[in-house]
């Protein structure tokens, strides 16, 4: 199988790509700049690792990774995980919100995860076949009112879900949202106290943060097809944060 990942030089991305090269999948990874433990993946898993540099706030990105597939492989990937997201500038009030912090955050998340994915599903409409991940967030239901922006993109990759899985059902592809809670990457390090207590205090019923191998985990049961009859479905990959609880 071909998977593309989208910001998979760290991470969650990187975290999803490992498990699909063990698998002995061949992924194309994109990201600003190449990292050592991409550039380790590629002396792992010589000829299924390949490195896109992309910037996904580029409107040429979507366009250029599609044409990287296709002339290499001769086509778009099996799979499209829609990993890209970046965090907040800074988290700051919503009520003293920069515009241009909130215009380059849902440029790079909201849009830049649109067109990705319309420039991919319109390749696989053609082909017939294929299977969409998009990565949101407990953001995308819970209101941070430091990083509304970022909630508010999340919210958006629900509905770009729902709208996707709707359009591409006719096409056999099934479009699925996986909701990562508190995961232990970069995107978290600046807070990893803060949410520590929080978890140890039972924030999420199961007491632990989750790591990138857990969200990999869900994507491979997307692409095994076992959840072929899925489709809008999301996986809540958050330790229990979704239940409501008195
Ligand atoms: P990280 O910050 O650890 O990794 C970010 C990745 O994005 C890197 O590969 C980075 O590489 C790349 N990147 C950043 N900016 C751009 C850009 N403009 N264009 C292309 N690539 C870029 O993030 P996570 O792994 O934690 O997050 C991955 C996804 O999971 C995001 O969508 C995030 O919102 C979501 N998520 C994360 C949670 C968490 O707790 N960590 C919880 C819920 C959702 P480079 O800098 O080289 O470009």
């Amino acid at each position: 199988m071909l998977a593309l990942i989208t910001d998979a030089s760290r991470g969650i991305g990187l975290g999803i790509a490992r498990a699909l090269l063990r698998q002995g999948d061949t992924c194309v990874l994109t990201a600003r700049k190449i990292s050592d433990q991409v550039t380790a993946l590629q002396q792992e898993y010589p000829q299924r690792v390949h490195f896109v540099q992309a910037d996904m706030a580029d409107e040429s990105t979507p366009q250029t990774v599609r044409a990287y597939c296709e002339q290499t492989f001769g086509q778009v990937p099996d799979l499209l995980v829609n990993n890209a997201g970046i965090a907040p500038v800074e988290r700051t009030d919503m009520l003293t919100l920069k515009r241009e912090n909130f215009e380059k955050l849902i440029h790079i998340n909201l849009e830049g995860t649109f067109f990705m994915l319309q420039a991919i599903a319109q390749g696989m409409q053609r082909r017939g076949s294929g299977r969409i991940i998009n990565i949101s967030s407990v953001s995308s239901y819970t209101a941070s009112t430091e990083r509304a922006e970022y909630c508010i993109a999340k919210a958006g990759i629900s509905m770009m879900t729902k709208l996707f899985a709707a359009r591409m059902a006719e096409c056999g592809v099934g479009v699925f949202e996986i909701s990562p809670g508190i995961i232990m990457t970069d995107m978290t390090a600046c807070v990893q106290d803060k949410y520590r207590k929080m978890i140890d205090d039972g924030i999420t019923p199961i007491r632990r943060f989750g790591m990138p191998q857990d969200i990999a985990d869900c994507v491979l049961a997307v692409a095994s097809g076992k959840l072929d009859f899925c489709t809008g479905t999301v996986l809540h990959a958050d330790g229990g944060f979704q239940i409501r609880r008195l």
